[in-house]
């Protein structure tokens, strides 16, 4: 007697992706609720199950569901917001500001459902996503009928769904407790980076994960920099770092892996981590070629990834794994690198291994979930058709066919596509919805680039805004008599430092922003002997507030903060129409004269060869203030032998720009 089953899928290319590769040119599935009952030649399945429902596949390719090892499913909402950029630029100036002002469930959702449209017409039956707000992810991927590992993202950033990393931590814990054993969430935690992250977020997100028993999803050494400074503050590449931090007590999924070394490796392999290699993005952000061939010699499950929507521009899986292969030989100048089959493995099974659920999804074996693909190859581009070697068929699939090749998607069991319509998601609803998100972001980004001011707080980290001084500054030929006179007895020295500085000024079309400062401080100690270096960025007022007798201005700087970015990615983000560098060495006194505090700075301006120069300052709050203490200055000038010097506009930049026209 034969078995009834709820689906037979009948004259189908079963090319099943396990481990033998076993395909089956005349073949045939059997369906049974959310799971695959049997898989093999038409003939021997016809004889052993009945079902009242068979579908005809009329040649087509019958395969599992392709796997996207690793994306970002709401940002198809930030598709082609900002391009051509470097990584820290797109993401610190762009991606993460544009995020914090618009990322809500409401974004996460319609972001999702986006994506699903998208990932179902491309054949892609799971993904393993990385954002905020996860639960909202994985209720609309669920809603789609599609099957992912959602990961909540923790960071030491404020997140558009935290304002400190213990709340998206305590999310984390929530979201996990909630869907775990769901049919088709598989839910994770994302120490967003080991770069994002501080020790104590990788220590406590992997215990998390250790905790239920859940996959662990990261990004590691997707650029070089990254493992750069990963080597100067740690002294030790990312993957040995984290390591020492408890991650791979987790069940990891590690995005990129671009630069990694064979030690490396083995240490992934060692722990059983899952690699997701995103070739388009890597391409992109010219972030190098990961070493697929080697990571896959090494026994290491490698997946494909598309990443996010914003960095690809797509999630066309197909394009994906053909860039992988094309890659993989250009890389390593061997064209038998990565051949089509083994390609089409990582984007299947090797890929589910990846995100640990190798044993859920990633082949057609009896007992896997029903995740499975039709594919047309009797399209023009894709004919003739040779028989002779069983691989011809996946250099097919890898060379020639294309993502709109792709007819049906069934997942659990379910179908999300028929005959190229979608079951669970209107189109037509979603692209009107994104359109609207798009003009308001455009607005947004509109109204912060007209400002330097604006653009400084969207990448945050201001320690100080608007804030005051009068200051004085004086030429002076000899400075020994000035030294002297300040270890007077009548000045109280508070402190006392030698600094050697750099001072990098960007200038801007529009004189109204101001300039804005970027600044190398490094600490000579009595030993002669840089002992700390100090980056600091401050916006300088468009022009002095005002001046009392004696040349004493009234300055302000609007804006302080550490500079925690590079000086090459400030004059990428701001995009100055000019730069004026300027070098010295300064002898800096804090002081108490008249019980009031001054700083008594004295420059030797080496960077342009200017010589001596003695400022005076002191920070003010009121009119009356300023008043007091710019006679005080002019005393202070005075005490100091220096009163009768030629005094000199207010920053070294007028100075520059003076000199200049
Ligand atoms: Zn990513």
């Amino acid at each position: 007697m034969s078995q009834v089953v709820d689906l037979l899928l009948t004259n189908a290319i079963v090319l099943t992706m396990d481990d033998k590769l076993n395909q089956f040119e005349h073949g045939a599935v059997a369906v049974q609720a959310d799971s695959i009952v049997a898989v093999g030649p038409e003939a021997d399945l016809r004889q052993e199950y009945e079902s009242p429902q068979t579908v005809d596949c009329r040649g087509k390719v019958l395969m599992p569901g392709l796997i996207n090892a690793h994306t970002h499913v709401p940002m198809t909402l930030l598709r082609g917001l900002a391009d051509d950029l470097r990584l820290d630029v797109w993401l610190m100036g762009y991606m993460m500001p544009v995020e914090r002002e618009f990322v809500s469930p409401d974004f996460v959702r319609l972001g999702t459902q986006l994506a699903c449209a998208e990932l179902i017409r491309t054949g892609v039956t799971c993904f393993a996503d990385m954002y905020y707000f996860e639960q909202h992810i994985a209720r609309a991927t669920a809603e789609a009928g599609l099957r992912a590992v959602c990961s909540q993202t923790v960071l030491k950033f404020p997140a558009p769904d935290a304002r400190y990393y213990e709340e998206s931590l305590a999310a984390a814990r929530d979201f996990i407790q909630q869907w775990k054993g769901h049919p088709l969430i598989v839910p994770s935690v994302a120490p967003h980076a080991a770069y994002t992250c501080t020790k104590e977020i990788l220590q406590a997100t992997a215990a998390l994960a250790v905790e239920f028993d859940v996959p662990l999803h990261t990004h590691i050494s997707e650029t070089a920099l990254e493992v750069e400074n990963s080597r100067s503050e740690f002294g030790m590449p990312v993957v040995p770092y984290v390591k020492k931090q408890n991650l791979f007590d987790a069940k990891v999924l590690a995005a990129h892996c671009v630069h990694v070394d064979n030690g490396e490796i083995k240490t992934l392999l060692h722990h059983g981590a899952g690699v997701a290699h995103n070739p388009s993005s890597n391409l992109k952000l010219a972030s190098g070629f990961a070493p697929v061939g080697k990571m896959l010699e090494a026994g290491l499950n490698v997946g494909i990834g598309t990443d996010g929507a914003a960095s690809n521009n797509d999630l066309d899986m197909f394009e994906e794994i053909r860039l992988a292969a094309l890659i993989g030989k250009a890389h390593t100048g061997n064209p038998t690198a990565l051949p089509a089959p083994q390609v089409l493995e990582m984007a299947t099974r090797l890929g589910a291994r990846a995100l640990h659920i190798g044993h859920l999804t990633g082949s057609l074996e009896p007992g896997k979930r029903a995740d499975l693909i039709l594919v047309n190859i009797h399209n023009i581009h894709n004919s003739p058709r040779f028989a002779r070697e069983k691989s011809g068929i996946y250099a097919q699939l890898v060379y020639a066919s294309h993502s709109s090749d792709v007819t049906d998607v069934m997942v659990n069991g379910k179908w999300v596509m028929r005959d190229r319509t979608l079951t669970t998601l209107s189109e037509s609803d979603l692209l009107a919805q994104a359109q609207e998100y798009a003009q308001k972001i455009d607005q947004f980004l509109i109204v912060r680039e007209q400002s330097v001011l604006s653009k400084l707080i969207a990448i945050g980290g201001a320690t100080e805004g608007e804030s005051f001084e009068v200051q004085v500054k004086v030429r002076v030929s000899d400075p020994v008599p000035i030294q002297q006179a300040v270890e007077k007895a009548e000045i109280e020295v508070l402190h006392h430092r030698h600094y050697h500085e750099f001072d990098t000024y960007f200038r801007f079309d529009d004189p109204k922003q101001g300039y804005l400062r970027y600044r190398e401080d490094e600490y000579i100690d009595e030993a002669g002997k840089v002992t700390n270096i100090r980056y600091r960025l401050t916006l300088l007022g468009p022009a002095r507030e005002g001046s009392f007798p004696s040349d004493v201005l009234l300055s302000r700087s609007r804006f302080l903060a550490p500079a925690t970015h590079s000086l090459r990615f400030y004059h990428e983000y701001f995009k100055p129409t000019g730069e004026v560098t300027i070098e010295k060495e300064r002898q800096r006194w804090r002081i108490l004269y008249h019980g009031i505090e001054f700083y008594i700075n004295l420059d030797e301006v080496k960077e342009p060869a200017w010589g001596y120069f003695l400022e005076v300052k002191s920070r003010t709050w009121s009119r009356r203030d300023a008043e007091n203490k710019a006679q005080l200055a002019n005393d202070l000038l005075e005490y100091l032998d220096a009163a009768g010097g030629a005094t000199v506009a207010m920053d070294y930049i007028e100075l520059a720009e003076g000199a200049k026209s």
